[in-house]
């Protein structure tokens, strides 16, 4: 990334922290909370992982243990409102199965070690992609590891500081070496927010079609060449 592009990453996080204050993410009450909302937040809103989680605590399944210990059939009832809940309900306890009989059940032993072996650890998992892996590191696991999802890419093709086409992995190595921090503390509290903040701008501005530039806090950086979609 060139260092007016970096310049304007960091420039994009003050526009979009000024406009929206910290957004302390991610929501979830614990750390296994975290886990299991990312997983359930696969192909679908926010909105209907909360409802699916809110069926978990009204069973009073949400810890390691207890989720397990559910039939595959009656986990995927109760999340049925998060969609694909079929696939969710194996992708969970595929998660649940490592965490428990590897790790007995500790999220701390789950997450200890460097970044690039505990994302490895997640990786392998099944039903565990970067996106997902990442979220487990950067909101439940404590680690430095910064998410890419379909609004980064969006947002930041449209100001050209990549291509919408980038791979994962690209696009994660050269934000991760674009936004540092002086500290492992700080770095995490912004890698957590930056994440959020995109999330925040995807939601309420850089639609697929029809952005709202003309209102959006990031108008005053650069923008690619070319008409936005109407
Ligand atoms: S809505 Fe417009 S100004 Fe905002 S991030 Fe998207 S392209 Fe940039």
């Amino acid at each position: 990334m060139s260092r007016d592009a970096e310049n304007d990453l960091n420039q994009a996080y003050i526009l979009m922290r000024t406009h929206y204050g910290h957004l302390h993410w991610w929501p979830g009450e614990t750390p296994f909370e975290v886990c299991v909302g990312a997983v359930l937040t696969q192909n679908t809103s926010w909105t209907n992982v909360e409802r699916a989680i809110a069926n978990l605590k009204a069973a009073r399944v949400l810890n390691p243990r207890r989720l397990f210990a559910l039939p595959e059939a009656e986990l995927a009832e109760l999340i049925h409102p998060s969609g694909y809940h079929n696939v969710k309900a194996r992708r969970l306890r595929a998660f649940l199965s490592v965490l428990i009989e590897q790790f007995d059940g500790e999220l701390s032993r789950l997450f200890a070690g460097a970044t690039a072996s505990v994302r490895q650890r997640l990786l392998a998992i099944n039903g565990i992609g970067p996106e997902t892996a990442d979220c487990l590191l950067l909101y439940a696991g404590g680690h430095a590891s910064f998410v890419i999802d379909a609004y980064t890419k969006r947002i930041f093709s449209r100001h050209h500081w990549c291509q919408e086409s980038v791979a994962y992995e690209e696009l994660k190595r050269r934000c991760e070496a674009s936004l540092p921090r002086a500290n492992a503390a700080e770095l995490l509290d912004y890698w957590q927010d930056y994440h959020a903040q995109l999330v925040n701008i995807g939601k309420d501005y850089c639609r697929k079609r029809a952005p709202d530039c003309a209102s959006c806090p990031l108008n005053v950086l650069p923008h690619a060449a070319g008409p936005l979609p109407a």
